[in-house]
């Protein structure tokens, strides 16, 4: 299935497209990768989705990604009376490690760390931030609070602490569990909530190994501040703006995902912007001007990526949302305004032979109007290379790993497809032609722009270029 856009769609999946009929049909309308939240849902759900993925995949001839995602550290407060209470601003509110369901002057919060790290004056926030409150005095087992910002609580309701870093292990038990299922599963991606620094992630990479690429989702302000040594160490990053939202105010929001895009950017490492993006479609068939315009903002920031999570897994229109989707980027990647800030916000390329060879790839295909870079690549690092330079052609990315494949189902501008290693140059050229013409990124004739890296079958470092017609 050949799809014309390089700007990549990823689609949460969940009750409302559990079945294979509208999986079938929001791939048909445009998602390149699968996400799996695992906050929600049984290891059964996830594998039965999986399962017809793989299926549509092989029917298809199409690599797609699955990306499972980690709860992570969720704070949570315990039970309420009834179910909830009412908190009115200026109160006392206390917090407590008992397990005495709460009422609207404490409530039960079951996790000890917090007691340990939270400071006087710090902010708690409820419920998406619905309700602030601010700590006035705290013991091992207390947190005396005033109510800032009332309103209902009710069981169970999220809790953020944005301006303490919290001692917590960046994997629960129940992460380690759903990592364990989600790697037996076979999906492309890991990504971790919650991170709060690099030492997270390399928790994560000691399990996962090589059997996952890793995503730090960015949604906790102390992350910002260590950016560039998560960067170092991940392999994707997620604008994850709903908690990020939460923990930091909404003005915040926006030039911190224009600051993440670009650092990801300049790395080569792919980069999803997510949540809310077309939220009004979850109960309308269209979405807000505003929402249009945010989707397109991220199209133009240069994102890897643009991801849906409730309209897609739980709305009334994930199909029109994923169709919504395609047309926007499709849209904004016709306007030549894109074009040139692409061109002007293209970073140097790295004294390696991968990125020399990368540029010039990219000067090579504009200056012979080529259809199409192929590349040879075994672990997908030099596909991330010629992604990183922005090239008005598509990536058609030649692996004998579908491992590979599947990852770069998420990164800007690659086609990636499945093929064993060259032999020789007229192989390399000839296997070069048959996939461009395949994958209809090229017609007959039309000049292709090859990289590839001699020895043939030896992976490592690119070192050719060669320009042939397909
Ligand atoms: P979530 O992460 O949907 O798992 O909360 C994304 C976000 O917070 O934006
Ligand atoms: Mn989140």
């Amino acid at each position: 299935m050949h799809r014309s856009r390089s700007t990549k769609i990823v689609a949460t999946l969940g009750p409302a497209t559990s079945s294979e009929e509208r999986i079938r049909a929001i791939f048909a309308a445009g998602v390149d990768v699968f996400r799996l939240n695992f906050s929600h849902g049984t290891v059964d759900d996830h594998r039965a989705r999986v399962d017809i993925i793989r299926a549509l995949e092989a029917e298809f001839g199409r690599p797609i990604g699955v990306l499972a995602d980690l709860q992570g550290p969720k704070i949570r407060v315990g039970t309420f009376v009834g179910d909830r209470a009412h908190l009115t601003p200026g109160q006392p509110f206390r917090l407590d490690m008992t397990k005495e369901p709460g009422t609207t002057k404490r409530a039960p919060l079951p996790h000890p760390e917090i007691f340990q790290a939270i400071q006087v004056g710090s902010t708690l926030l409820i419920d998406d931030g619905r309700i602030r409150l601010r700590v006035r005095k705290h013991s091992e087992d207390t947190i005396d609070t005033e109510v800032e910002i009332g309103g209902d609580v009710s069981n169970r309701k999220g809790v953020n602490v944005p301006d303490v870093l919290l001692p917590l292990s960046p994997l629960t038990p129940k992460d380690r569990r759903d990592l364990d299922s989600a790697l037996e599963l076979g999906v492309d991606w890991v990504a971790l909530s919650f991170v709060q620094r690099a030492a997270d992630i390399a928790e994560l990479r000691k399990l996962v190994g090589d059997r996952a690429a890793i995503m730090a989702k960015m949604e906790k302000p102390g992350a910002i501040e260590h950016l560039d040594d998560i960067l170092a160490i991940t392999d994707g990053l997620m604008v994850a703006r709903g908690d990020l939202g939460v923990e930091l105010p909404p003005e915040d929001v926006p030039p911190i995902q224009k600051m993440m895009l670009r650092a990801a950017r300049e790395l080569g490492k792919p980069v999803v912007v997510a949540t809310q993006m077309l939220d009004s479609m979850v109960h309308s068939p269209t979405p807000t001007r505003a929402e249009a315009s945010d989707v397109a903002t991220a199209v133009y920031d240069g994102a890897d990526a643009v991801m849906l999570s409730a309209e897609s897994a739980s709305g009334d229109y994930p199909v029109e949302a994923v169709q919504m989707m395609n047309r926007i980027l499709a849209r904004v990647e016709r306007d030549p305004v894109y074009r040139q800030i692409n061109d002007a916000s293209r970073h140097e390329p790295e004294a390696t032979s991968a990125d020399a060879i990368s540029a010039a790839a990219r000067q090579c295909a504009h200056t012979l109007s080529a259809a199409a870079i192929v590349t040879y690549t075994t672990s997908g690092s030099t596909t991330l290379r010629a992604a990183r330079e922005r090239p008005d052609v598509p990536i058609l990315c030649l692996t004998p790993k579908m491992a590979t494949a599947r990852r770069l189902a998420l990164v800007w501008g690659v086609h990636a497809a499945f093929a064993e290693d060259a032999h020789n140059f007229a192989d390399m050229v000839q296997r070069a032609r048959v996939m461009a013409l395949q994958e209809k990124l090229a017609r007959p004739d039309d000049r292709l722009v090859i990289t590839a890296g001699v020895p043939f079958g030896t992976p490592g470092a690119t070192n050719i270029l060669r320009i042939a017609r397909a």
